[in-house]
C-alpha cells in the first residue's frame, strides 16, 4: 500500500498497450473506492478495467472472441482473487497472455494475503516495491492499521492504514498488545516486502 504498485501497474499496462499489444485491466469488485469500471491510482492516474468478483468469469464476460484477441491482461490488488493461480496458470501456460499482477503479499498482521504468494513461483519476474514509512520516512515494508477492527479484508486508503518501518510497525505492535486483549497468536511467517508485482 502507498509504494505505487498500481502505478506501476498502469505504466506497464500502458507502455504494453503503446507497444501494439492489445491490453486488458481487472481489478477486483469489492474494492469500490474509486470509480468502479476504472482502475484509480492513488494521485488520480486513470485506466478502463472490468471489475470482477472472480477471475473465472473474465473470458466470459469479455467473449471468447475478444479474449483470444488480447496479448496482455494487467490485474490489480490480486490478492481478493482467490482462483488467481488457476487464472494465471491457464491463460500464461495455455492461453499464451502476459499477465502481470500487482497486490499486497502480506495484511496488516504480516501474514500471506489470498492467493498472492502462490502465483510467484509461476512468475518470470517479480518486484518488490516499498513505501516510506508515515512515522520516519525510512523504507517501509509492513501496513499499519490504524483502527481496530481485525477481519483480513477492510479495504481503505490512508483513513485506514499507514505504510511503516519495521521498527515502528514491531513498537506499534508491542503498543497494542498491551492495550489490546483480544488479540490471541500472533504469527510472523514472512520476511518484510509490502508489495508485489509478479509477471507471468
Ligand atoms: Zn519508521
Amino acid at each position: 500500500m502507498f509504494a505505487g504498485k498500481t502505478t506501476g501497474l498502469l505504466r506497464r499496462i500502458k507502455s504494453e498497450s503503446g507497444s501494439g499489444r492489445t491490453v486488458a485491466m481487472i481489478k477486483s469488485s469489492k474494492d469500490t473506492r474509486y470509480a468502479k469500471d476504472s482502475v484509480v491510482t492513488h494521485d488520480g492516474l486513470k485506466f478502463p478495467c472490468w471489475a470482477l468478483p472472480d477471475l473465472a468469469s473474465f473470458q466470459h464476460k469479455l467473449g471468447d472472441d475478444e479474449y483470444q484477441k488480447l496479448d496482455v491482461i494487467g490485474i490489480d490488488e490480486a490478492q481478493f482473487f482467490e482462483d488467481l493461480y488457476d487464472f494465471c496458470c491457464k491463460a500464461a501456460d495455455h492461453d499464451g497472455k502476459t499477465i502481470i499482477v500487482a497486490g499486497l503479499d502480506g495484511d496488516y498482521l504480516r501474514r500471506s494475503f489470498g492467493s498472492m504468494l502462490d502465483v510467484i513461483p509461476l512468475a518470470d519476474t517479480v518486484t518488490k516495491l516499498t513505501a516510506r514509512c508515515e512515522l520516519c520516512g525510512g523504507r517501509a515494508f509492513f501496513t499499519w492499521r490504524k483502527t481496530s477492527e481485525t477481519k483480513t479484508e477492510l479495504i481503505g486508503g490512508s483513513d485506514l492504514y499507514m505504510p511503516v518501518c519495521r521498527q515502528h510497525y514491531v513498537s506499534g505492535e508491542s503498543a497494542i498488545e498491551s492495550t489490546r486483549t483480544v488479540l490471541e497468536s500472533f504469527k510472523v511467517p514472512h520476511d518484510s516486502q509490502t508489495e508485489v508485482s509478479a509477471v507471468m
